[in-house]
């Protein structure tokens, strides 16, 4: 899944991936790829950058990873334990680990690391903002966390990706508290192959945080979105 085209001025691209956590995105200058499993090497050609949030199958395929780096050079930015994995693989330039606190750059993409509550063995989350300050938060499969709703307070998000499913404890309730603490302007329900639990995830922000807008991705598909104003 390549995206061709260059976003407007104050906007990204993305792609759902895959079922799980699998993001393409896309800034006027950098083409980004977080937890890509599931996908063709020549699908992903033109990756400046891979973010891995954690070690578990569905979120990092070394062996793919590793074939996409040789194939475009880009960075890999990995928590600790897929950091480990990659290690071998991976030339020392080019794979860099992430710590929960760390401020990363991909030229002029800014990307923080953040915790993440999953049953792994380091998870994190990323939000990326783009360079002229498009706010996404990835939170891989995380679980609600009580420092979320100050995130969402000092970032004002523009997009939080929201586990819905496929994994211990998620739900479409469990993915909307995620939303209603963030509060961004437009929430994803993605990990998941179920499109009623995204359908009931929709349904409670519209009950419930009726200012947050809801997209439900089709996989494959580019989106354009767009910095509140
Ligand atoms: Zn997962």
């Amino acid at each position: 899944m390549s995206i061709q085209k260059v976003p407007e001025k104050n906007s990204v691209f993305f792609v759902w991936l895959n079922q799980y956590a699998g993001i393409l995105l896309k800034t006027p200058s950098k083409t980004i790829a977080i937890d890509p499993v599931d996908v063709k090497v020549k699908s992903l050609q033109n990756v400046d950058a891979i973010l891995i949030t954690h070690e578990h199958y569905d979120h990092l395929d070394p062996r793919l990873i590793t074939e996409i780096q040789k194939a475009t050079d880009c960075i890999v930015i990995a928590d600790s334990a897929s950091t480990k994995k990659l290690q071998y693989t991976i030339p020392v330039d080019k794979l860099q680990e992430a710590k929960p606190g760390d401020e990363l750059k991909i030229g002029a993409v800014k990307v923080n690391v953040e915790k993440c509550n999953h049953a792994a063995k380091a998870p994190v989350t990323y939000i990326v903002t783009s360079e002229d300050d498009v706010k996404v938060y990835h939170t891989a499969d995380s679980l609600p966390f009580p420092e979320l709703a100050l995130m969402g307070q000092n970032e004002k998000f523009d997009m939080v990706f929201c586990t819905v499913g496929i994994s211990p404890g998620a739900s479409a309730q469990k993915g909307f508290e995620i939303a209603w603490l963030t509060k961004p302007q437009l929430a994803v329900p993605y990990h998941t192959a179920s499109i009623s639990s995204q359908a009931e995830f929709a349904e409670l922000l519209k009950k419930e945080l009726s200012r947050t807008a809801c997209l439900i991705p089709e996989q494959n598909k580019i989106y354009q979105v767009s910095k509140r104003k």
